[in-house]
């Protein structure tokens, strides 16, 4: 038998499994898929906002294959603590298959950046989603003017968050406490910034639509901000070069900027060419963003030009992706923020590790759709598969479970998950809404009938 972890239960943790249960050249392979929260489902959970219902169904899909009869999912094990480093972990399993992220932001480098007032997307998405570990981080949306800096898919989902009102998400399942702070919000303009163009943005076309089709909110654009893309006003026929995305999203932008401004309750202004240079502060707390007038440098970037512009926000939200977090006792490339690796597997002084592989965004960065996932892990599981022979001669513990929980680690498996989904249910019930997430550590345990005063870590 192959023993195989695979440390995360994102989508790349949950390709990998099912890629390495629906496959005949290595029939009898086992799969534990360890989670350091007691849930499933990585970001597709804690991550794809409330509104976006049909990605959300994805974790119908995700469900079941962590049904698999040879699939195990064990929540509330965190890799790199109680003794589990990668070398304990190769004591326990064959082969070790890390799909575990890309769990940090990527920081401005400028002035301001952590003045109250200031967040990183992940927090307002962590508050929105009732990741545990924000439990307490309260957002009260007091602000009037709010400053997205970023044009990217997480830029969209926190734009659009802001400018929903509490009625259109109450069906969803966003935690009620983020609810009562949506009703009560005093957001009225949301100014969502890129540093270079349109037809640059990294925003997809089908979320950016999304923001012209709000029940309470209308989009403006500056036709100053466009005249700048070179693919929009001096040489339009480089649009008809550009990859298809960004001709589309161009064209979406294109529409918004020749209507007249919808008179709706609030707005999002879509800004580019504008570079963040500062945050700035007025009563200790922030009061806007000073940026740079940016223009085309011609070779896909932009150059300052020394004109500067500030809007004001008393809430800022720095959406400018993610980086990947080393896990002690695994090699890391600082620079793109990913474990170096060949084909999936770990590359440890530029050799391969035997036994060790990794999958999903901390194995090619921040980058793509939930799709995305699909190939990157059947790479990597091929890769293993083709090891499979060598990986199966070495010894491993014969309980890898109960090894766990000597080393004082409280799983909780399958059946504490689904019990969590039914006190979600039941919650959901006592507000008159759908299911609920229940946003703290101390809930979840709970439910999952574990005591939360035991945790690991
Ligand atoms: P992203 O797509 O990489 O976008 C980051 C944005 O931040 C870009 O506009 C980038 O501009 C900007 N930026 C970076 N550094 C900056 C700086 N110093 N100053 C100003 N702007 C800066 O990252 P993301 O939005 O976090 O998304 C991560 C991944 O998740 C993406 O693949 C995304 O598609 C995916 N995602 C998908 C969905 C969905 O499908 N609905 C939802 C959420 C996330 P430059 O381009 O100029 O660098």
């Amino acid at each position: 038998m192959l023993r195989v972890a695979v440390v995360g239960s994102g989508p790349s943790g949950v390709y990998a499994a099912q890629d390495l249960v629906q496959q005949s050249r290595v029939p009898d392979v086992r799969v534990h898929v360890l989670d350091r929260l007691p849930c499933p489902y990585g970001l597709v959970r804690y991550g794809v906002a409330p509104d976006h219902e049909k990605i959300k169904s994805l974790q119908n899909n995700l469900r079941n294959v962590l049904e698999h009869d040879r699939i195990d999912f064990i929540g509330n094990v965190e890799v790199g603590t109680r003794g589990l480093g990668p070398e304990r972990l190769l004591d326990l399993y064959h082969a070790v298959v890390y799909c575990v992220g890309a769990a940090r932001d990527r920081r401005l480098g400028i002035a301001g950046e952590d003045l109250p007032g200031s967040h990183s997307a992940t927090e307002f998405v962590s508050w929105y989603s009732a990741h545990p570990d924000a439990a307490g981080n309260g957002f009260a949306l007091d602000a009037r003017s709010a400053v997205v800096i970023g044009v990217g898919n997480v830029a969209v989902d926190v734009a659009r968050i802001l400018a929903r009102g509490a009625d259109e998400l109450r069906p969803t399942d966003v935690p009620q406490a983020a609810l009562g702070a949506l009703a009560l919000s005093q957001v009225r303009d949301v100014h969502m910034v890129g540093r270079r163009g349109p037809s640059q943005a990294k925003f997809t076309t089908k979320e950016l639509r999304e923001l012209g089709g709000l029940p309470s909110a209308g989009v403006v654009v500056e036709a100053e901000d466009l005249v700048l893309d070179p693919a929009y006003a001096a040489h339009p026929e480089l649009a008809s070069a550009l990859p298809a995305v960004n001709r589309r999203n161009l064209e979406v932008v294109r529409g918004w900027a020749t209507q007249s401004p919808p008179g709706r309750q609030r707005r999002i202004h879509l800004r580019f060419f504008l570079r963040p240079v500062e945050l700035l502060e007025d009563g200790g707390k922030v009061a806007g963003v000073r940026f740079e007038r940016t223009v085309p440098d011609g070779d896909g970037g932009v150059r300052g030009t020394g004109v500067y512009e500030e809007i004001e926000a008393q809430l800022v939200l720095r959406a400018v992706g993610y980086r990947g977090v080393p896990l002690p006792g695994l090699p890391f490339d600082e620079r793109h923020g990913t474990v170096p690796h060949a084909g999936g597997r770990v590359l440890r002084e530029g050799v391969p590790s035997p036994g060790e592989y990794v999958a999903g965004w901390i194995k090619r960065g921040p980058t793509g759709v939930i799709g995305t996932n699909r190939p990157c892990a059947k790479e990597t599981v091929l890769s293993l598969l083709d090891d499979a022979g060598s990986l199966e001669l070495r010894p491993v513990v014969a309980d890898p479970l109960a090894a766990l929980r000597e080393s004082g680690h409280r799983p909780v498996r399958w059946p504490g998950w689904l019990a969590i989904e039914a006190a979600e249910s039941a919650l959901g019930e006592t507000f008159g809404r759908g299911s609920v997430k229940i946003p703290d550590w101390e809930g979840l345990l709970t439910a999952a009938g574990e005591r939360a005063g035991e945790r690991a870590g």
